[in-house]
């Protein structure tokens, strides 16, 4: 069966930044479920899914526009230490968790004041050519449940 439209695929996959840096891999893992024409997935990497057969190994790589897109200027952000699960332990250029009202956000740490942090809102690999090995595991068609929420279920969990 192949990839397309209305189809769940499984895939094993390993993501490298621009400097060939690995960033995630889940080639140890259960693989990743996602419901193709759904927008699951970054654009780039969706396009690249399009027409695969189960059993095929890929890479690809995405231009930032196709992947995280472009790192944003106005993206910078002051915000109180409070925010931040562990407060002293912020140093500059580390990722850390700020909480928000819209819930826990990955942000880079810009510089560190006494009472406030300037953060960076941009996902790390925003403005990165990122490459993704793939392995499509697995294709089968989408429950009428998945196509009604958008997103794939890992088999037989509909309810969550
Ligand atoms: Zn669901």
């Amino acid at each position: 069966m192949k990839a397309e439209r209305n189809k769940v695929v499984f895939i094993h996959y390993s993501l490298a930044d621009e400097s060939g840096s690995p960033v995630e891999d889940n080639f140890d893992e259960e693989p990743t479920a996602l419901l193709m024409g759904h927008s699951n997935m970054m654009r780039g990497l969706e396009s690249a899914l399009g027409g695969r057969e189960e059993g095929e190994s890929f890479e690809v790589t995405l231009k930032p526009e196709e992947a995280y897109g472009p790192k944003r200027e106005d993206q910078l952000q002051r915000v109180s230490k409070k925010h931040f699960a562990q407060p002293k332990r912020l140093r500059i250029g580390d990722l850390a968790t700020l909480r928000t009202e819209q819930g826990q956000r990955s942000v880079t740490i810009v510089k560190v004041g006494s009472k406030f942090v300037d953060v960076d809102l941009n996902h790390p690999l925003a403005g990165q050519t990122v490459q993704f090995k793939v392995k499509v595991v697995r294709v089968r068609d989408a429950t009428p449940v998945e196509l009604a929420h958008g997103h794939a279920h890992a088999d037989g969990q509909d309810h969550h």
